[in-house]
């Protein structure tokens, strides 16, 4: 079977957040837009589905953004998903026993905002919050460059106390970046906490979806169709070939099954993973192969979400960061998500980031654990019953932003005529993240459409620093 495409039809695989905000860019500024997803379902490594051992929808794993997150939020206004975030400004670490420090804006200018919270913090001993500032004060001015230096180094260079690192340097970098501090680039870890703590309380602030990450996504289906666009689910490409082998500028024939669609161009909004399958049927040359080379160095960091049904409610937390323990991150899904408010049980679900140490363990091992953890923290967890739960390992998570990853991050230019890049590991300046992938498709779309002769624009700006922060920046 032949599918038919006009003149200027593009062809983007992969329907991920990359692929996702390339297609609907491209199909806003009228292109002939066709969207392949091996997949029943969009959004990629953000999604959701029913779960078979429950049978309730939950999210592959709980995805939050901050404010500084411009091109995100510029998706979520294109497909009129703006009111699906809820967004908060503050942050409540807890140690074992139960302890809280809230971390807030104040009515300070930045980079002062969150000063007055860290004052009060009990989690830090005077010490601890000396080496913090101290530390902080080297990211004032600018994010460092992307040297050999790892993040474990450039801390203890910088002098930082045991406890600072515990419970600061550690819990807020490993759920951003998903990644233990000795494998973390310090380009990325000073871009997190600068633009988190540093630069204005509107980009550090932290957005949580209230609905299922499907229903949040699967609005671009809607959109594409909008637009004259085509979607086609349960679609995996297996090949991608010119048209003519002698002359691969006329376009290109992608395969999947039975099925042929001919591109005039196309956007590989890939994982690097799916993309190192594909390279083999594509034209071999210079670029190809250097490509293949820097695609082999990547390196995923596993994520596990465990989800828990208590028979009664545990804690009247919206979200929570856990310190000195296994599990990271709570998120009470029973208050964040209007669908699970009516339920009787309370929906919690813990977020274990770079949970190497997880992957080998079994099911209920994992659950144990957390239970077990999770009663220091709230004792309440002891008189109520667990009425189901589930564990969702994600192997792949994400790439780890070692030092000098961005050597051989590529940008949206391939090394063949009318193909484009997309994907959050492309060189994009952020980590791996749902910026990352819109960035990346967003840049894509700006290339192909420069090579047709038009000069759009889709990135857009990032947010501006506030108070003093204007006078460093
Ligand atoms: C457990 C977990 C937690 C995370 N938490 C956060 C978070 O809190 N905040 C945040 O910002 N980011 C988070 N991330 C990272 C974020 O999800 C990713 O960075 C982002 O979704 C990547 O988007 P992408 O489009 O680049 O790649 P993908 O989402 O991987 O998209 C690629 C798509 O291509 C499809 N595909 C692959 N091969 C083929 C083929 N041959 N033919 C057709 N289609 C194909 C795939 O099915 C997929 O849909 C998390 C990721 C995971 C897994």
């Amino acid at each position: 079977m032949t599918e038919t495409a006009g003149p200027q039809s593009v062809t983007v695989i992969g329907g991920g957040l990359a692929g996702l905000s390339a297609a609907c860019a491209l199909a806003d500024t009228g292109h002939k837009v066709r969207l392949l997803e091996r997949r029943p379902y969009v959004g990629g490594r953000a999604s959701s589905y029913e779960h078979p051992g429950t049978g309730e929808v939950i999210d592959n794993c709980q995805h939050v953004l901050i404010g500084r997150c411009t091109n995100l939020i510029d998706l979520y206004r294109r497909l009129g998903a703006l009111d699906s975030i809820r967004w908060y400004d503050h942050f409540t670490f807890i140690e074992p026993g139960g302890r809280r420090t809230l971390l807030q804006p104040s009515f300070l200018p930045a980079p002062l905002h969150t000063s007055l919270a860290f004052l009060d913090a009990p989690a830090f001993s005077i010490s601890d919050k000396f080496a913090i500032a101290r530390g902080m004060s080297a990211f004032l001015t600018r994010i460092p460059d992307d040297t050999d230096e790892n993040f474990a180094h450039w801390l203890a260079r910088h002098g930082q106390t045991k406890r600072a690192i515990d419970h600061f340097w550690h819990p807020v970098l490993v759920s951003a970046l998903n990644e233990d501090l000795d494998r973390i680039s310090i380009k990325y870890a000073g871009k997190v906490f600068r633009e988190s703590f540093l630069l204005s309380p509107d980009a550090g602030r932290m957005g949580i979806p209230s609905v299922p990450l499907s229903d949040l996504y699967g609005r671009a289906i809607d959109y594409l169709h909008a637009r004259g666009s085509e979607v086609h689910l349960r679609t995996s490409v297996e090949a991608i070939e010119p048209v003519d082998m002698a002359e691969p500028e006329i376009g290109w024939i992608i395969r999947s099954g039975d099925r042929i669609f001919p591109s005039d161009a196309v956007v590989l909004a890939l994982s690097f993973e799916a993309l190192a399958g594909l390279l083999p049927s594509l034209p071999r040359n210079a670029g190809s192969k250097q490509l293949a080379a820097d695609l082999a160095q990547f390196e995923h960091s596993p994520i596990t979400g465990i989800h828990l049904w208590f028979d009664r409610e545990i804690t009247d937390l919206e979200h929570a960061v856990l310190l000195d323990a296994t599990i990271q991150w709570l998120f009470n899904k029973s208050k964040l998500q209007p669908a699970h408010r009516d339920q009787q049980e309370n929906y919690i679900e813990l977020v274990v980031s770079a949970s190497k140490s997880l992957v080998p363990m079994q099911r209920q091992e994992i659950i144990d654990l957390a239970m077990r953890e999770l009663a220091q923290f709230f004792p309440s967890v002891n008189s109520a019953n667990l009425v189901k739960a589930a564990v969702v390992k994600e192997v792949r998570a994400t790439y780890s932003v070692r030092p000098r990853l961005d050597r051989i991050r590529p940008g949206a230019e391939s090394p063949w005529p009318g193909i484009y890049l997309a994907g959050d590991w492309t060189a994009t300046g952020w980590p791996s993240t749902m910026e990352s992938g819109v960035r990346s498709g967003y840049l894509a779309a700006e290339a192909l459409s420069r090579d047709a002769g038009a000069v759009e624009k889709f990135l857009v700006p990032d947010l501006p620093p506030a108070g003093l922060m204007r006078l460093f920046s």
